[in-house]
């Protein structure tokens, strides 16, 4: 068993191949220095605070020699060799397979605005990124965060509580466009703004100027923001093009399907780079999250050293901001209306998506507990009436029940 890419999917994955009852070799090698690790702290814990790098870890690094999995970092992947199965590396080297797992994630969406290559640039994907960012973010240091995301958003909090003076760029007409309603962008925005966050939306940047170093923004609508620091988070791309070139089937992500199947029958994707079928849904989609992440990883891994078990699950994030825990369960291409219950602004509710008398998706602020019930609601499909929905009286576990 070969994998391509050590992160979350990968580690995982080669873990669960063992954990099965696997006994051959296990081959798992990415191009970072670190050993397969955890990105969600990399904008929160480890960005806002002091703690080390090794709190993400998967595993301790002993753990991949005790299991006998052959990791290799610092190694990078550069063709899929299908004829003579075996993985191209970069140095030349090649590594056989019988199946090939590839988890080589995304990688960050870079600007391309004059002055974008200007010293004080940020991006946060690594740890590494992370590391260099953190001794940026000091006491009124001015940072501007490029892009109204989770990522950004998560960002401009982590420096925000380090003391930075904060303004976020959001090219959408509200924050979070891309993943949420309207109504709950700006429940978020209300929060950074309570919180001293600057949240301008509907504008881009133009420029970034500065003598070697950024200086200020020039915005579309005219704006300028003088900044010390700038970080950017519009997205990622998946890293696709090593499946691609190779003849496999890729479209936003490498496709494969319920078992993670790619269009050869001896290579498998999850996690960021795949494109899955999502039985639930009935559809294909490619996720960006740790559960995709963990949960995609561990299924196609077994699949590939036991029986085949379709991977089945309700796409599922969380973020966390200040002291706002959002989760977001369902991935609905389209609602009809917002059913709200509890009060959101006040950091505590969740904001259901509907369609008809179906809740499609859901928003919980600080309401953690109720996941499982709203994830319940969303996949029984159970038409429910959006006045109990709304009524805390009445406990959603009772109306998820079937
Ligand atoms: C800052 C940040 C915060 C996040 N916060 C949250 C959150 O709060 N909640 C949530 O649900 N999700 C969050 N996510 C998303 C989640 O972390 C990702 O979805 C997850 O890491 C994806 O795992 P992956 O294994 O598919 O990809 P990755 O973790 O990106 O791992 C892919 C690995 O493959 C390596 N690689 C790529 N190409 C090659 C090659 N050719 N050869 C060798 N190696 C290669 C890469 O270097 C990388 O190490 C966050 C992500 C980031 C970046």
């Amino acid at each position: 068993m070969v994998i391509i890419g050590a992160g979350h999917a990968g580690g995982r994955a080669a873990e669960a191949m063992r954990g099965a009852g696997f006994e051959g070799a296990i081959v798992l090698m990415g191009e970072e220095a670190h050993v397969p690790y955890e990105r969600p702290p990399l904008s929160k814990e480890l960005l806002s605070g002091t703690g080390g790098a090794e709190t993400t870890f998967l595993n301790p690094p002993a753990f991949y020699h005790e299991n006998d999995i052959d990791l290799r970092l610092g190694t990078r992947a550069k063709a899929i060799d299908r004829p003579g199965r075996a993985v191209v590396l970069a140095d030349g080297g090649r590594v056989g397979y019988d199946k090939l797992l590839v988890t080589t994630g995304a990688r960050v969406r870079r600007i391309d605005c004059p002055g974008a290559d200007l010293a004080g640039i940020h991006y946060i994907r690594t740890i590494d990124d992370t590391l260099a960012l953190r001794p940026a973010l000091t006491d009124g240091v001015r940072v501007a965060v490029i892009g109204g995301g989770f990522i950004g958003l998560e960002v401009a909090a982590s420096a925000r509580t380090r003391g930075a003076r904060v303004t976020v760029v959001e090219l959408a007409g509200q924050v979070l466009a891309r993943v949420a309603d309207p109504a709950v962008g700006a429940l978020v925005a209300d929060l950074h703004r309570s919180k001293g966050v600057h949240i301008m939306t509907g504008t881009s940047v133009e420029r970034i100027d500065g003598n070697g170093r950024v200086a200020e923004l020039i915005c579309t609508d005219g704006e300028t923001i003088a900044a010390d620091v700038v970080v950017v988070g519009i997205g990622i791309v998946p890293n696709q093009e090593i499946a691609g070139d190779a003849g496999l089937d890729v479209g936003n992500g490498i496709m494969v399907d319920e078992y993670g199947l790619t269009s050869d029958a001896d290579i498998f994707a999850a996690g960021d780079a795949a494109c899955h079928f999502n039985p639930i849904l009935g559809r294909h989609l490619r996720l960006e999250s740790w559960a995709n992440a963990q949960n995609s990883g561990i299924a196609v891994a077994r699949n590939m050293v036991t029986e085949p078990v379709p991977y089945a699950e309700l796409p599922w994030f969380w973020s966390d901001q200040f002291d706002l825990n959002l989760q977001v369960v369902g991935a609905p291409e389209s609602w009809e209306r917002l059913v709200t219950r509890g009060d959101p602004a006040s950091g505590r509710g969740i904001v259901f998506t509907m369609v008809g008398p179906r809740v499609v998706g859901a928003t919980a602020f600080n309401q953690g507990r109720e996941m499982r019930a709203c994830r319940q609601l969303v996949e029984s499909g159970k038409a429910v009436s959006d006045e109990d929905l709304a009524d805390e009286a009445t406990r959603l576990r009772d109306l998820a029940r079937p």
